[in-house]
Formats: structure tokens, C-alpha cells, sequence
């Protein structure tokens, strides 16, 4: 039994909102929502499929409230952990967050995320947020909030608003894809850090499943990290290509930093990107992919301490 499997579930791309650094949605990508009946039907085969974690993502899960209660009992059900990430746009008052809260803990959702940001703010005031929060506390479902940043200065006021009032939060880096291309980074000032990521995957409204859930899905010169198309494969068989794969492996136990220095990356390079710009400078480049490739099994699996 694979009990790791889990999924970054996109029911539907549609957003009531429009953040300047969204990654699922920039110029020119549609709004597409999958059908209820298919999404239980998908549910169902994962949970046969021992996917043990979904969280129901990419646009706004909640504008879609009562698809969402009807998903997270199906998981439930199927003794699935359901998580949900929101924007929080439907917690104006204490008594609609208190109402949407509680009808989700009914129904068994496992936890909710919570976004938060400056670019989220510009949109949802920081009330909702409080009001979210404390109805999860209030009905005793786990939650926390992501505290998106790009480690600004200017950031520290929102930050501080979540140490006021004692909310569980966890800073989350800004991903430069999506919107977030036109934001100008500020120069990293970190140690060498590795670089391995979890790689969840993430299935598109399309029934498109890529092997992650972040910036790899917007890697089309090589198209690296898609894995196919459920209308034409099996949950399992689409795991099972993630799972196999060596190099998505040695993103996770190697880490980048040390395949881009293996591909010649100079040390002093390699530091100024950030983990999903690097992970694109090695996984977007055919040549780079293609050489990966080549190595995966024999020097790159054997380049260790
Ligand atoms: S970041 Fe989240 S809340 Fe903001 S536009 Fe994108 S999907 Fe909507
Ligand atoms: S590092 Fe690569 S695999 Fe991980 S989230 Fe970023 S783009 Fe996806």
C-alpha cells in the first residue's frame, strides 16, 4: 500500500479574484471547471488508487460551496484527508464564516488554507481572514494560513497582523510564474540551499495531471512535467509514472542545486536563483533535460558524497 500519494486537486480554475502574483492564473489562461459527476467519479478511482491526500486548489474551491461539501464527503467517505485552500472571500462577517465553517467541518474536510498576502489584501480585507481563522478555532477545524511574501520589508505589517491576533501561519515564498513574472525579485540573500522539493501533483479541470502543482505545470518548451490525460489513463497509471520517474526522484532526495552543479552550474550562479527559476533553467531546456536524462542512471545517481 502507498500511503504517500496525494494530489493538488483543480476543480476549477475560476477566481473571483485577481491577485498580481497568481501562479494558476495569468494573461490569457481560461477559466475551465470539471464536471461534479466526474470529479466523484475521479475521487473514487483515487481512493482505489491509494491516493491518501487531496487538496481541492487552483481558482476558488469555495465559489463552489456545495460542489465542495459534496467532494469532501466523497473523501470522507473514502477515508481520504480533503484539505481546501482559500482566498477567505466568503468570511465578510463572523456569522457567514461561522455558518461556510462549520458546514465544512460536517461534512469531514480534513483543514483549510487559508491565503493571505499583500497582493490577496488588495481584494480581501484582512477581517475575513481573522473571521476565518477564528471560526476554524471556534468549530475545531484545523487550518493555517499562507503567508505568501517576497520577504519585503513592506511585508512585515501584514505579517504582524497575523502575530496580533495569534493566527497559525507559515511564510510561503512567492513563485515568479504565472502573474508573478512581471513582480521584479529582490537579490536572494540566502545560504546554498539545496533545493529538494515534494513535488505534489496536480490535476488540471482538464483531467490534465501534471507531477507538480507550481511553476512545473508552465514548463512547455519541454513539457517535462506532464503526465497524461485521465480521459486516456488511470489515476494509478499516472501515479505510477511520477512515481518511477528517477529524476522527479532526484528533485526530492538530491535536491536541484546539486543536479545544476553537476550539469556545470557555477556555484555563484546557482545561488542567485530561486528553487522553481532553477528548477525551470534545468527541466524547461531540452538540452539540459535531454543531458539529465542521459545521466539520470549511471554519473547522477552515483554523485554523492
Ligand atoms: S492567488 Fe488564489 S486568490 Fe489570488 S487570483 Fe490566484 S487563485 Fe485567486
Ligand atoms: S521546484 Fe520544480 S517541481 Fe518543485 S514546485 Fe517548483 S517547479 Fe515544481
Amino acid at each position: 500500500m502507498n500511503n504517500t500519494r496525494q494530489i493538488a486537486f483543480g476543480y476549477s480554475t475560476w477566481c473571483n479574484i485577481k491577485c498580481d502574483h497568481c501562479v494558476a492564473a495569468h494573461d490569457g489562461s481560461l477559466e475551465m471547471k470539471m464536471a461534479l459527476e466526474n470529479a466523484i467519479q475521479i475521487i473514487e478511482e483515487m481512493s482505489r488508487s491509494d491516493v491518501a491526500g487531496i487538496s481541492f486548489t487552483a481558482g476558488e474551491p469555495l465559489l463552489y460551496l456545495n460542489d465542495m461539501k459534496e467532494l469532501v464527503q466523497r473523501c470522507k467517505l473514502q477515508n481520504i484527508y480533503s484539505r481546501i485552500v482559500t482566498n477567505g472571500y466568503w468570511s465578510k462577517t463572523r456569522d457567514r464564516s461561522n455558518e461556510v465553517v462549520s458546514a465544512l467541518k460536517d461534512v469531514g474536510l480534513s483543514q483549510l488554507r487559508i491565503s493571505f498576502s499583500r497582493w490577496h489584501q488588495k481584494n480581501v480585507s484582512r477581517e475575513n481572514i481573522l473571521n476565518a481563522a477564528l471560526s476554524c478555532q471556534r468549530y475545531g477545524l484545523d487550518y493555517f494560513i499562507s503567508f505568501v511574501t517576497d520577504f519585503r520589508k513592506e511585508d512585515d505589517a501584514q505579517e504582524q497582523f497575523l502575530q496580533d491576533n495569534q493566527l497559525k501561519y507559515f511564510p510561503e515564498p512567492l513563485i515568479y510564474f504565472g502573474n508573478a513574472e512581471g513582480i521584479t525579485p529582490p537579490p536572494v540573500f540566502t545560504d546554498y540551499p539545496a533545493h529538494r522539493c515534494a513535488m505534489s501533483p496536480y490535476l488540471s479541470p482538464e483531467l490534465d495531471m501534471f507531477a507538480c502543482c507550481d511553476a512545473g505545470t508552465q514548463f512547455t518548451k519541454t513539457d517535462a512535467f506532464y503526465l497524461g490525460n485521465l480521459k486516456n489513463h488511470s489515476v494509478d497509471h499516472l501515479f505510477q509514472k511520477k512515481e518511477k520517474n528517477l529524476l522527479f526522484h532526484l528533485i526530492k532526495t538530491m535536491g536541484l542545486t546539486a543536479m545544476a552543479s553537476f550539469l556545470g552550474f557555477k556555484a555563484s550562479e546557482i545561488v542567485k536563483y530561486r528553487k522553481c527559476n532553477l528548477c525551470e533553467a534545468l527541466f524547461n531546456s531540452p538540452d539540459h533535460l535531454e543531458h539529465l536524462k542521459e545521466i539520470a542512471t549511471t554519473e547522477l545517481l552515483h554523485w554523492t558524497r
